[in-house]
């Protein structure tokens, strides 16, 4: 069997890591990759949609499976299925549930999804009137991709103005920002929900948590994502049980009834507060760096998982009884402005836990730093603190100049 892997950060290495382990793969293809999948299948330099497709075709790719959220959003998976090729992951129409948050947020209120109240605007004139008459903090969130920045907190009236303003006249995110959501704050703690979609139902994942923010004690601006942990101890049975009855359930009641059924991930963003379980965003697809500690613990062969929901099938998820940890080490400077093509050292020290590479390339026999979050190191324990000690202790002989991690990943 041959893969197509699109993608190249820390979760296509956790993908290739945990599809290495089944032999009945002879081939897999990372598009474009990164250190961890060189060594895992083959690197290859195709990024367009229609070449991606082209290059399935000539190598006789069995199945392609797409990380990042910019080509499913464009159509990868309509163009793959127009020529018979199979593909894991939503078609756009579909993907616009990630690509366009006025349509998500429509799509939440139409079918009774619990999540903020919200308004959207097309107009920069109506969105500041309709400000001076709002409580602070409020969320500001641009519609369109905006690599994860287009959220912005705004404490007081200034900051909020400042940010429509950015989004809708500057237009910083280009035709993302032209609509803008604002949105009640809410108060809570956060967890991420993957799941599996057959195109009938949605089988959840374990909850994982993700540590957004770059600094200890969740300070300081937001990012890709620090370190993620799994089971999130915080996400208890009621919490799901509030998740099932009045997010996912509604949401797969409502992609059939729109019919934008898919066979794919889903990721759902939630926060708790203490009236529950709200939605704040769906992804469609896997979620970095949560995928890094849900495919450890996945039981499941993943080929079969895939292929189970391909072809409409029930599934039974089965999640090892152990506590997963994902440490991320970043460039100096990271989200803000950051060098790299430095050089990483000490691969060879690591023990305890899996390296996996994320911005990350071979240069010859060299690893060079390509990217904001370089390098994820992931353990296993029977307790969080032992998973914990595992991925610290490997990060120290681990180095590249300015390199840096929160220290408070998975201390709970
Ligand atoms: P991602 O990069 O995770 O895909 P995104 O840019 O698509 O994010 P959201 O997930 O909607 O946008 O929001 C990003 C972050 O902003 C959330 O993880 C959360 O921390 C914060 N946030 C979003 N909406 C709210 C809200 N209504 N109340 C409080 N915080 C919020």
């Amino acid at each position: 069997m041959r893969l197509l892997i699109v993608g190249n950060g820390g979760r296509a290495s956790a993908l290739a890591t945990k599809l290495s382990e089944d032999n009945r793969i002879t081939k897999m293809y990372f598009a474009p990759g990164n250190a961890t999948t060189e060594k895992l299948g083959e690197n290859i330099n195709e990024t367009d949609i229609i070449a991606l497709r082209d290059f399935a075709i000539k190598h006789k790719v069995d199945l392609t499976i797409v990380g990042p959220e910019a080509p499913l959003v464009e159509g990868i998976v309509d163009e793959f299925k127009k020529v018979d090729l199979k593909v894991f992951g939503p078609a756009k129409k579909a993907a616009s549930l990630e690509g366009s948050k006025a349509f998500s947020k429509k799509f939440m209120k139409t079918y009774g999804i619990k999540t903020a109240q919200s308004v959207t605007f097309d107009s920069y004139a109506e969105a500041k009137e309709y400000l001076q008459k709002q409580k602070f903090p409020i969320v500001i969130k641009a519609s369109g991709l905006a690599g994860g920045k287009g959220v912005v907190i705004a404490e007081n009236l200034e900051d909020a103005e400042g940010t429509i303003h950015d989004f809708m006249i500057k237009r910083i995110f280009g035709d993302a920002g032209i609509q803008v959501i604002i949105e009640e704050f809410l108060q809570g703690f956060e967890a991420s929900i993957i799941g599996v979609s057959n195109g009938e139902k949605i089988f959840p994942f374990i909850p994982a948590k993700d540590y957004k923010k770059v600094g200890n004690g969740d300070k300081g601006p937001n990012t890709g994502g620090m370190g993620s942990a799994a089971p999130s101890p915080e996400f208890t049975d009621e919490h799901q049980k509030d998740f099932v009855e009045h997010i996912m359930n509604p949401t797969v009641e409502g992609l059939k009834k729109e019919g934008l059924s898919f066979k794919g991930f889903i990721f759902f963003g939630l926060m708790v507060t203490k009236n529950g379980t709200y939605l704040l965003e769906y992804n469609m697809r896997l979620g970095d760096p949560e995928t890094q500690v849900l495919l450890p613990l996945l039981e499941n062969n993943l080929v079969d998982v895939i292929e189970d929901c391909l072809h409409g099938r029930e599934l039974e998820l089965k999640f090892k009884n152990k506590k997963a940890v994902c440490l991320v080490v970043c460039s100096g400077g990271y989200p803000q402005n950051h060098e790299t093509g430095f050089e990483i050292t000490g691969a060879e020290k690591v023990k305890n836990s899996t390296l996996l590479y994320a911005g990350a390339d071979y240069r010859g026999d060299r690893v060079i730093s390509t990217g904001g979050r370089v390098l994820n190191l992931v353990a296993l324990g029977d307790t969080f603190e032992e998973a914990r000690k595992k991925v610290y202790e490997d990060a120290v002989p681990v180095d590249f100049d300015y390199g840096f991690y929160r220290d408070d990943i998975a201390k709970f």
